[in-house]
């Protein structure tokens, strides 16, 4: 992916859609610009496209077409998640009790923590271990009848770990609790059935596998109570309102068939990118640590931290030698704060500040690693000493 001749390898923040995906989206802006609501054939035409779009997406899930709720992104698919069940179980059954893991995208975190400050529920935070994992008993252990929901993010978009998800949705289940999951990272690269993960609930978002910004999807097991978060009109089974962007929903599903349809091909170029990536940096940087799992990650994902290297700086470096890359989490400028992920890995801050994510996309070459892996050595060296001098 070139652009100026700048170096993309920040796929886990977005991708570019796909042209196969653009071309079966365009005539929706178009001839076929109908509503869905509507009776005459223009909204006929616009219905049958928002429905063979629902029943893609059901298939590759496993689940019933009525079970798939579109939304605007994966945020607004979180959002209604965490907030819609928490909502619904607190009035029929007083459970005001919300589980989340210390490593969820904050469309997550930050959901939950203000339904603690502005709507009085507890929010308890499951600890995960060094690679950023839950461990099924610490769900076990924690979970309380009046638990209205659990939520925890399958694969990581800050450090690519993937967690064990069918076996917390176990957990779950056999407590009754209803189980989240956000898969807008591991949707991209990974089967997500959700009988076989044991969830009641999902999050997908198409632009982390070539399909446009702004649509999502939420899934939602048949018989889980759900408030709306966006109320209007009857769309979305009620529980989400407003007219349908049919353009964006059909090339959501067109980019999820292709996902899930070409796992293989595209695994196969991953690995080993990743892989030499990975050991390349642990062999030659000094103070270099991989965050995340070593083999439980994601197949595009390698993520670093760097001892005594400040992030930002780094990355700004890199963008000027011809690199596109990320921190990690959101960039901040000014005062930087370490990531709340890489403390809850129990990272130093020293440490923390110094992370880099460098993610691999289906038309990255080996020769673009390669040059990459040239570079990075001699940029770290030139920002450690920034800081000591
Ligand atoms: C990108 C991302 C989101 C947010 O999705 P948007 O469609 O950008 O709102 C949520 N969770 C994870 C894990 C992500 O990677």
């Amino acid at each position: 992916m070139q652009n100026n001749s700048i170096i993309f390898l920040d796929y886990a923040s977005t991708t570019p859609v796909d042209p196969r995906v653009v071309d079966i989206m365009l005539p929706y802006f178009g001839q076929k610009f109908g509503n869905s609501s509507s009776i005459h054939k223009y909204g006929q035409q616009a219905e049958g496209a928002l429905e063979a779009s629902r029943q893609v997406v059901a298939d590759f899930i496993g689940s019933k077409s009525k079970e798939i709720i579109f939304t605007s992104c994966g945020s607004e698919s979180d959002n209604l998640a965490l907030r819609g069940v928490a909502f619904a179980e607190r009035k029929s059954r007083g459970a005001a009790h919300i589980l989340i893991s210390p490593v969820e995208h904050p469309a997550i975190s930050n959901t939950a923590y203000q339904l603690q400050e502005l709507h009085g529920f507890e929010v308890e935070t499951i600890p995960v271990d060094q690679y950023g994992m839950v461990d099924p008993d610490e769900v076990q252990k924690r979970i309380r009848p009046e638990t209205a929901i659990v939520s925890v993010i399958h694969a990581n978009n800050e450090i690519g770990s993937v967690n064990p998800i069918d076996e917390i949705g176990k957990i779950c289940h056999s407590r009754g609790i209803r189980f989240h999951t956000d898969a807008v990272q591991g949707a991209a690269h990974l089967p997500v059935n959700v009988d076989t993960l044991n969830v009641d609930l999902m999050s997908i978002g198409a632009h982390k596998f070539y399909g446009p910004k702004g649509v999502g999807v939420l899934y939602v097991r048949e018989g889980t109570p759900l408030f709306p978060s966006l109320t209007g009109g009857g769309q979305e089974n009620n529980l989400r309102a407003g007219t349908h962007n049919i353009p964006y929903i059909v090339g959501l599903a067109k980019a999820f068939e292709l996902a899930q349809q070409e796992p293989q091909e595209r695994l196969s170029h991953y690995l080993p990118l990743r892989d030499r990536i990975i050991n390349q940096i642990l062999d030659e940087i000094p103070s270099a640590k991989l965050t995340g799992h070593p083999n439980l990650r994601l197949p595009n994902h390698t993520s670093f931290i760097f001892q005594g290297v400040d992030g930002n700086t780094l990355l700004m470096m890199l963008d000027a030698a011809g690199y596109a890359c990320s921190s990690g989490s959101a960039c901040k400028t000014g005062d930087p704060e370490p990531s709340d992920v890489l403390l809850a890995l129990g990272f130093p801050k020293e440490w923390a500040l110094g992370s880099l994510r460098v993610t691999l996309g289906r038309m990255t070459t080996k020769g673009e690693i390669e040059g990459f892996l040239e570079t990075l050595p001699g940029l770290i060296d030139q920002v450690r000493e920034l800081i000591t001098r």
